[in-house]
């Protein structure tokens, strides 16, 4: 009874729901397409909804493609807000769930979820805090803890808009950030990536140029993140970043473009033990969500 939990992603081209108490124990798990708003928060809602049925789930989180509200006195409080995704503006995500699910919900951004999800299953004995995870995929994100907790502010971070150098000479791409143009997400997302080479990236072979300027974006959004909040780790995940030889390549920069600056061990001889891939797969999100509502219990 009440010993399981449940876990939403919601992103902007599919939700993966779960029923589980973390990697190990998942019980069930179901993907399915962002449609409308009501047919697909229908569907995450049918799917537990035998479990609610014998009081099997303590709690639920939900994990979501933003921007979000997430200020607890705000009226809007749980929304998916000013999203260019049509219908989806102004969604009560948190109160279609928490209402119909009658439990417990707790809710982020995905990005801050999977950031948890990565820190709570694999990192916490390591007391790496602050904590960053980034993930370069259709969009760019980044979610951050700080002293356990996901950093919220006015809104929530957005990094995935960093400024970053952007030589025009080597680059003439104007990016495709529909508030910005050229600012990281608008240069370096995988959709960018396809729009200025005519390819898919998984399609851009290894020696295509493509990726050393890749590359290079990641590694300057990585070193603005490490000046700005010293973390003890860096996740890098999202599509993008599965290409072989990314990985390498943004560590190598990183270490140039800190030049030495950042004393520290990590950063100067074990990198590689540094900014690494998730290690939760593809699944961070989904069992950042599942983490947030056993979490939610204890507070
Ligand atoms: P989302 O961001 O929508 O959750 P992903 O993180 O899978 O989804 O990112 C999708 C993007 O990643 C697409 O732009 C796709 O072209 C790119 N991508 C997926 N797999 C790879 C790969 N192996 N190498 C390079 N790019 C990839
Ligand atoms: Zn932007």
């Amino acid at each position: 009874m009440n010993r399981l939990y449940g876990g939403i992603e919601a992103g902007g081209t599919k939700f993966v729901c779960m029923v589980s108490a973390g990697p190990d124990q998942v019980v069930e798990e179901k993907r399915f397409p962002t449609t409308r708003p009501d047919e697909t928060i229908r569907q995450a809602i049918s799917f537990f909804t035998p479990y609610t049925r014998r009081r099997e789930l303590a709690a639920v989180g939900i994990a979501s493609f933003g921007p979000l509200d997430l200020n607890p006195v705000s009226p809007t409080y749980g929304y998916i807000t000013t999203t260019p995704k049509p219908d989806w503006n102004y969604v009560d995500l948190h109160g279609f769930v928490a209402q119909a699910l009658d439990l417990p919900v707790a809710f982020d951004t995905d990005v801050n979820a999977a950031a948890f999800g990565e820190h709570y299953w694999i990192a916490a004995n390591n007391a790496l805090d602050p904590f960053v995870y980034i993930t370069v995929g259709t969009g760019i994100g980044m979610g951050v803890l700080a002293n356990g907790l996901p950093v919220h502010g006015l809104v929530h971070t957005e990094a995935g808009h960093f400024v970053i150098p952007h030589d025009w000479l080597k680059d003439p791409f104007p990016g495709i950030c529909p508030y910005h143009g050229d600012c990281l997400e608008g240069l370096a997302s995988g959709p960018a990536m396809n729009s200025r080479w005519g390819q898919n990236a998984e399609d851009l072979p290894d020696y295509h140029p493509a990726w050393e300027l890749e590359a290079e974006y990641i590694a300057n959004a990585l070193i603005n993140l490490i000046y700005a909040y010293s973390p003890q780790r860096i996740v890098l995940g999202g599509g993008v970043s599965q290409h072989a030889g990314l990985h390498v390549a943004v560590r190598h920069k990183v270490q140039r473009g800190l030049n030495g600056y950042i004393q520290s061990p990590v950063i100067l001889n074990s990198i590689e033990e540094y900014i690494v891939p998730p290690g939760l797969g593809n699944r961070s999100g989904v069992l950042g969500a599942i983490a947030m509502a056993i979490d939610l219990l204890k507070s």
